[in-house]
Formats: C-alpha cells, structure tokens, sequence
C-alpha cells in the first residue's frame, strides 16, 4: 500500500485542476442557485468513474465515496461551491461571465482542489483500507446555509471523522494553518425597527423623535459588551445601517431603522447578548415614548475544530508536507457553516494560506478583485492527500467481529 504517491499524482493533475477551477471561476453562481456548478460537479465525478452519485442532498449539495475493499473508518471532505453577488473587477482572463456574480470566496479552488482529490482517490479505491465520502456542498454564504440541511439529511451518519479547508487570501501563500477549539465566531444579525411620532423640527416636544432614541440605542447596547460581558469572552456588538428621515432639515423621523450583527463564541455569551439587545431595546424606547420590534436572527454557530483532530492535521501537515510552514493562528470573528459539521462530528477546518504580493493578489475574501495563488489548490489536495493517508492507507486492524464474519 505505500507504494501509492497521491502527492505526486496530484502534482501531475494539478494543471487540470486548475483548468477545473478556471470554468467554476468564469461560470459562478449565487448560493441557492447553483444549478450549472452542480451539474459539472456531477459530470466530473462521472468521468472520474463514480456510479453513486448522491444528488439535491440537503436541498442542493452532491456525496460521493470511494469505498476501499478493505476495513476502515470513513472520513469525509467537504468543499462547498456557491459564489457571491459582486461585480467581479480582477481583470483575469477567466473573469466571471455571470453580471454581478463573483466566485469571490475561494469556493470555486475548494471545489477544484477536492475535486482533484476524487479523482486520484478513485484511482485506488481497492487498495484503501475504509472509506473517503466527499460533500460538495452549495450555499454556505447565504443564510440558512447548506451545511446545515445536509446534516440535518444525515450526511454525517455514517462517518468517523469529517475534514474542510477554507484557502486564506492575502495571507502570503507558503503556509497551512490550524486553529484548535474555537475557531470561527457565531454569526448572528439583527433589524431593530423603532418607531416614535414625526412632526415639525422646531416643535420637537410634540413628537417623540426616532432619531435621538437610536442614538440613545446605538450608544447604550455598546455597554452589553464593554460592562456586562465576561471581559475574558470574546464577543462583537456592531450596529452597520441606520436609517430615517428623508432627507429633509425641519422634519423629525418618526421610524428609525437598526441593522448590525454580534459575533460570539461562547454559546452562553451568544444567548446574553441576544437577550440584553431585546430588553434593553425595549426599556430604553418605552422611557422615550417609542416602541420598538427587534428581529434577531440567529446566524451560524461558532466553528469548533476538535482538540485531538487539529493536533493531527498539525501532526500530518508538518510531516509530509515538506514545502509549506505550518502555523497555528488565533480565532477569527468571521462565521463559516462547516461549524454544523463539526457540531454532528469530530473534525477540523484548516486554512491553506493563497496570498501572493508580488502577484498582486492582495484584496480580501469578498472583495471584488479577490483572488488567490492557484498552486493553493495543490498545496489543499495534498492536505487532504495526508489525512487519507493517515486513516487509509496504514494498516488497520480488523474487529474481530469483522473476521469472524468473513470466514463464514
Ligand atoms: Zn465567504
Ligand atoms: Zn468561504
């Protein structure tokens, strides 16, 4: 079984995954739409010799295995393929041809890099010891998420162990890092409506003025993190849209429109916070004669990477890939659904760094002249590469159950 190179195999297929990448780029679709990317997905993984394909799993996303012939445990990758709602203004000759859709993630490298994997994965299937499911999933950007139904489909019922990767622009491409526990932050968002009574500008006392009362919401809802928050919890509270008027000098708002999101870790924080913005919203309107209508949605949960599973991926990372660094980084406030998958199973979600400054490729994920260094994708496929390797392809002792079963 050692005598399998799935590193150097992917290196020989790295330029048709980058090809692969290249098409999903040009041909993005928004999250929940995603109807040609599934059908390419689909169409690769028939060429590559799949049978079973699963489709429309949790509403949109496709699973697959390679199922060794041998005992094993079933490990599974998931990459998701949704794009955004941005003009793409990066100038690469792959440029999206979709108006106002923009694969401005990395979704469409996720999907090529696990994409890749498939194949060389397929490739062996005999000689693997347990078996590799693969989860495409569609929209992770847009609420509620895909994550979310597949689990709730069951994708994860039969599996050990489940493994995703997200690629790290601007960091300089060169590292794959890790964050162990709290990784990613519950994402969560908020419309705060408040209504007072409009009228003259100069008469304020017959009006009770929406204006002022969020101003006195904005200011005092800050104290739910600097005053009432465990000051070692991490947690963000930030108001983004206000709304009211009309425009005009000597006229008083009678409607105030809020909008923010929170972003926590600790599940009891998150439950605070939510708490405090609609009691103190309430309390604070009522002593100014408004009333108020908090909508808060509840966004994805905070990603969780399990202890013994980063400390593997570290483990396997820094000893067989030999031509990046491996680095531990601190949690990040940003949300990512794969926190479901982690939530249902044991895993770890890693970063593969795809920044390159002499390149240019400098702009942020969501910006619209985001990109990444394509040899990220190679860098993702033999993350995964090794975590096969680790499960699959060393020996695997049999339950005895098993052997008893097979000499009948
Ligand atoms: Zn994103
Ligand atoms: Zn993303």
């Amino acid at each position: 079984m050692t005598d399998i190179n799935l590193a150097s195999e992917l290196e020989k297929l790295f330029p048709q995954t980058v090809e692969w990448r290249r098409y999903l780029h040009e041909n993005p679709e928004p999250s929940f739409e995603e109807w040609n990317t599934r059908h390419y997905i689909y169409e690769k993984l028939k060429e590559f010799g799949y049978e079973d394909i699963e489709q429309d799993v949790g509403g949109g996303g496709l699973v697959t295995y390679v199922r060794g012939e041998k005992f094993g445990p079933t490990i599974a990758f998931r990459a998701d393929f949704d794009a955004l709602r941005i003009q793409e203004e990066t100038g690469l000759p792959f440029t999206s041809k979709n108006p106002g859709v923009m694969h401005a993630c990395g979704h469409d490298g996720h999907t090529a890099t696990l994409l890749s994997v498939a194949k060389v994965l397929k490739e062996h299937e005999d000689q693997l010891a347990g078996s590799v499911k693969f989860i495409f999933q569609h929209a992770e950007e847009v609420l509620p998420g895909g994550g979310k139904s597949m689990v709730e489909a069951g994708v994860l019922n039969d599996v050990d162990a489940v493994y995703g990767l997200h690629l790290r622009s601007p960091l300089e491409f060169g590292t794959v890092s890790y964050c162990s526990e709290y990784a990613m932050a519950a994402a969560d968002f908020f419309t705060i409506t408040i209504q007072g009574k409009g009228g003259h500008a100069a008469h304020p006392n017959s009006t009770v003025d929406a204006v002022v009362v969020a101003s006195y919401v904005v200011n005092q809802l800050q104290s739910i993190i600097s005053r009432q928050k465990d000051p070692t919890q991490s947690g963000v509270l930030t108001f983004s849209t206000l709304q009211a008027g009309e425009g005009a000098h000597n006229v008083i708002a009678d409607k105030a429109v809020l909008k923010g999101t929170v972003r926590t870790f600790n599940p009891e924080l998150r439950n605070l916070i939510e708490e405090k913005i609609n009691s103190m919203t309430e309390s604070i309107c009522k002593a100014h004669g408004a009333t108020s209508e908090v909508n808060y949605v509840r966004g994805y949960p905070a990603l969780y990477n399990h202890k013994e599973e980063t400390e593997l991926v570290r483990q396997l990372f820094t000893e067989k890939l030999t031509d990046v660094s491996v680095e531990s980084i601190p949690m990040r406030m940003g949300g990512e659904d794969f926190a479901y998958f982690l939530q249902e199973k044991p895993g770890s979600f890693f970063f593969v760094h795809s920044g390159n400054e002499e390149k240019g490729i400098v702009y942020p994920h969501h910006h619209p002249r985001f990109d990444f260094d394509e040899r990220a994708l190679l860098v993702g496929g033999k993350c995964f590469a090794s975590i096969v390797e680790h499960y699959l392809l060393e020996t695997v002792a049999e339950p005895a159950e098993v052997q008893e079963s097979l000499r009948d």
